[in-house]
């Protein structure tokens, strides 16, 4: 049935004018799945899919991994991660090249990993790289919670939570004439609701659809947005993913975000600063700020990469218009963030190469 109907879909596109489309999934889940189900390669030529922001490892800024190095050389800090944060390269080194000369962060799976370790070395302080975006933070949110009515003192976070609309605005002020339309992310979606995209069609006038993560999904949103671009339907934003994303989201979800933290001006990798973009542990909370208590601030170094990241997250240009793509990056030996997550642009189009 759904082989059918993602045939019925694709029949459809192909129907509609398709000169210079171009369309953004801005999530690093949904570019996986394009790639996976080989979606591009289904669609006419003139259709390009381009990957956003939405790979957290990506937009972490050098400095930040900088910090976390720092915290390793504590002696009564245990520096916890999720592992993919340990190949990213610093100004200068990653995590795991750290490990080689003996300091080693700890690898765990799940926050809860993280107070299983701070109860069994109560005399230690245990860190925790808090990196993602909305879906991440609720997760910090009851864990902050949860150590205060537990009065566990032996936990803090150094966080580095992104917001997705900040970029989004940004990458549409730049691309405002070149993008056709928005595939927006099911999982931020549900946690902050349907609402929370409707800026694209509010401020740009450009289509968006909130997708599930199937290739049935996928392209039922790419069909929506080329049904608005072809005047068939009026342009708005569109929510095929209604199973999971209510209009106003996760209430409760987003009461926590809203009693643990306050936003900032935050600093993604090779793009710079932008304002509000970024969750920090609000005043009350501020105790189990690690970026407080050990002040960890910004160092931006002049990095003089050739690794064109910063230039995939917007949009700007795709894993293969970089000269070191394949040749001396790869994902055993990444010379940027995109390569290193398994939600990395790079790593993904390597992995599936995607035209
Ligand atoms: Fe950076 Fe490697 Fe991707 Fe080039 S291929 S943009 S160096 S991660």
């Amino acid at each position: 049935m759904g082989k059918i109907l993602i045939q019925k879909l694709l029949d459809q596109i192909r129907q509609y004018k398709a000169d210079d489309t171009q369309i953004m999934e801005i999530c690093g889940t949904h570019t996986q799945a394009l790639a996976k189900h080989a979606i591009s390669s289904l669609l006419p030529k003139e259709i390009k899919l381009l990957s956003g922001p939405g790979c957290p490892v990506c937009v972490t800024p050098e400095t930040y991994i900088d910090n976390g190095i720092k915290l390793l050389f504590h002696k009564d800090v245990i520096l916890t991660t999720f592992g993919d944060m340990v190949k990213v390269k610093g100004s200068n080194e990653s995590l795991g090249e750290q490990q080689v000369k003996g300091k080693k962060a700890v690898i765990v799976y799940s926050p809860f990993d993280v107070i299983e370790i701070a109860q069994s070395n109560p005399d230690k302080l245990v860190v925790f790289l808090s990196v993602g975006f909305e879906t991440t933070a609720p997760i910090i949110a009851s864990m902050v919670k949860f150590l205060e009515e537990n009065k566990i003192t032996n936990i803090k976070f150094f966080t580095s939570l992104k917001l997705m609309p900040p970029i989004l605005r940004k990458i549409l002020k730049r691309q405002r004439n070149r993008l056709s339309g928005i595939i927006c992310p099911g999982h931020v979606a549900t946690v902050m609701g349907e609402e929370y995209f409707y800026f694209i069609f509010d401020e740009f006038n450009i289509p968006s659809v909130i997708c599930g993560f199937d290739a049935l999904d996928i392209i039922s949103g790419i069909y929506l947005i080329m049904k608005m671009v072809n005047g068939e339907q009026v342009i708005e934003h569109n929510n095929i993913y209604k199973k999971w994303v209510y209009p106003q989201g996760n209430l409760r979800a987003k009461a926590l975000l809203k009693e643990v933290f306050n936003t900032k001006r935050g600093l993604w990798r090779g793009i710079g600063y932008i304002e509000d973009s970024e969750l920090t542990l609000n005043e009350k909370y501020q105790k189990y700020d690690a970026a407080v208590k050990f002040e960890l601030t910004d160092i931006i170094q002049n990095t003089n990469s050739a690794c064109d990241c910063s230039h995939i997250l917007l949009g700007d240009k795709a894993p293969l218009d970089c000269e070191l793509f394949g040749k001396i990056c790869n994902p055993n030996n990444p010379k940027g963030p995109c390569m290193v997550s398994s939600e990395g642009t790079c790593a993904i189009y390597y992995k599936y190469r995607r035209r």
